[in-house]
Formats: structure tokens, C-alpha cells, sequence
């Protein structure tokens, strides 16, 4: 891990490591940071806990809430969080899944008012440790997978 922040390191920020590849870019999109700062990502790095490979998503200069790291928990649970300041590891953050979901997933029932309607989606948590969620409109349960994932959260 020392390695890999030398090699592509930022000074301030927030490093998403032990992302299973290839899901750098849902990250991305969850998060909604399309075009705010500089985002480095880096896809397949070889690890050892993630037999598949991994991937890794820097965010220079923003540090992200845990609302917005948990919201990471959907799609990559085994996801670790480094909060960096001035150069060294601030904070080391587990992440765990988020209690409801606004807006960045779709319902997959067709005839669901946020699909008919436009309404912006709503998703509570139905418990366990997978990430299977309740939509608040039409009560449909569903298992929260990144084919799901709409837009960038809207701002
Ligand atoms: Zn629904």
C-alpha cells in the first residue's frame, strides 16, 4: 500500500483502494464526481485479497463524507477508504452500507412512479449484509447491482 501512494500519489484527498476491478467507474458515478476536481482512476492493479485484480480511485483535494463513501458499500463492499492530508494517511475508513439511497439508483419495476412520473428514486435498506433495498414508491425489493446505477447524483 506504501508502494502504490508513491507511485500515484496525491498530497490531499480521498484514495478509494480495493475497488474490485472493473468497478472504478460505477464508483465514480455513485459518487456523482464526473467533473469536479481531478480524479485519477486506475483500473487492475494485481492485490492480493482481490484475486480478480483491483482498482483505485483517487479524488485530489476533496475529502469525501462518510455518507459519500458508504454510498461505495453498494457496489464494492470490500472497498478501503484513506483520507489523505499533507501527504500521509489522516484517516483510515471502513465503509458500510448506506440506510436509504436517493436518486443514483433506478427501480427496476417499469411501472414504479419513479420510472412513470420522473420522481426522483428513494430506497430504504431492508437489513442483512447485502445490499437489498425497498424502493419507497411501489415497495418492490431489489437487490442494488451497478446495471442499476442511472445517473450522476443530481446537484
Ligand atoms: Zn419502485
Amino acid at each position: 500500500m506504501e508502494r502504490t501512494y508513491k507511485v500515484y500519489s496525491i498530497t490531499n484527498g480521498t484514495v478509494i483502494d480495493h475497488i474490485p476491478t472493473p468497478q472504478a467507474l460505477s464508483v465514480v458515478r455513485i459518487l456523482g464526481l464526473g467533473n469536479e476536481g481531478i480524479l485519477t482512476i486506475g483500473i487492475g492493479f494485481s492485490s492480493k485479497r482481490l484475486p480478480g485484480g483491483k482498482d483505485i480511485v483517487k479524488v485530489e483535494n476533496r475529502e469525501l463524507s462518510r455518507d459519500e463513501t458508504d454510498m461505495i458499500a453498494l457496489i464494492a463492499p470490500e472497498a478501503t477508504i484513506n483520507i489523505i492530508k499533507g501527504g500521509v494517511v489522516a484517516e483510515k475508513r471502513r465503509i458500510s452500507l448506506p440506510d436509504s439511497v436517493k436518486g443514483v439508483v433506478a427501480c427496476p419495476n417499469p411501472n414504479c412512479a419513479s420510472n412513470v412520473l420522473g420522481a426522483e428514486s428513494k430506497f430504504d435498506r431492508v437489513g442483512g449484509q447485502d445490499p437489498i433495498y425497498r424502493c419507497h414508491f411501489c415497495e418492490r425489493t431489489t437487490r442494488i447491482v451497478p446495471e442499476l446505477l442511472v445517473r450522476t447524483r443530481g446537484r
